[in-house]
C-alpha cells in the first residue's frame, strides 16, 4: 500500500489543519496530541513521507534519522520528562493498533503510566 497523501499528520505537515506545536528541525515535527492519554502526550513524525517505523528505519537516509532522533531528545528536555521518566510508543498496522498511517512516536508522561499492555488484550 502507498503513502496516503491525506492522512491526517500529513495535512498538519502542509499546514492545513491545526495543531499545537512542540518543535520543529528540518527532519522532524513535533506536536500535541489531539487526545491526550497521560498529562503529557506528544506526537513525534518524520516530515518524510514513511507509513510506519518499518519504511522508516529501512528507507530514511542517515540525515533523516539523525535529525528524528534529535528531536526526540531536545522534547524529552522541553516537556521536563528526563528525571521522571516517560514511554515512546510506536503502532504499525492492525495489530499494532495503527490509526493514522504516518509514521509517528507518542512520547508519554507526567504520571506513572502503569503496565505497558494490559494482560487481557
Ligand atoms: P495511532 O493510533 O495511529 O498510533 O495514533 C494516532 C494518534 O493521533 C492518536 O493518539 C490520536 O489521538 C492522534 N490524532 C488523530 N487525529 C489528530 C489530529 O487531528 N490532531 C492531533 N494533534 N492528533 C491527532
Amino acid at each position: 500500500m502507498s503513502y496516503d497523501e491525506g492522512n491526517i499528520f500529513a495535512r498538519i505537515l502542509r499546514g492545513e489543519i491545526p495543531c499545537k506545536k512542540i518543535f520543529e528541525n528540518e527532519e522532524a515535527f513535533v506536536f500535541h496530541d489531539i487526545r491526550p492519554q497521560a498529562p503529557i502526550h506528544a506526537i513525534i513524525i518524520p516530515k518524510g513521507a514513511y507509513q510506519n517505523a518499518y519504511e522508516f528505519y529501512k528507507e530514511a537516509t542517515p540525515q533523516e534519522l539523525q535529525g528524528f532522533a534529535e528531536a526526540i531528545v531536545k522534547v524529552i528536555d522541553l516537556l521536563g520528562l528526563k528525571e521522571y521518566g516517560y514511554r515512546m510508543i510506536t503502532n504499525h498496522g492492525l495489530h499494532g493498533g495503527q490509526e493514522v498511517p504516518h509514521f509517528h512516536v507518542h512520547l508519554l508522561g507526567g504520571r506513572p503510566l502503569g503496565r505497558m499492555v494490559a494482560a487481557s488484550d
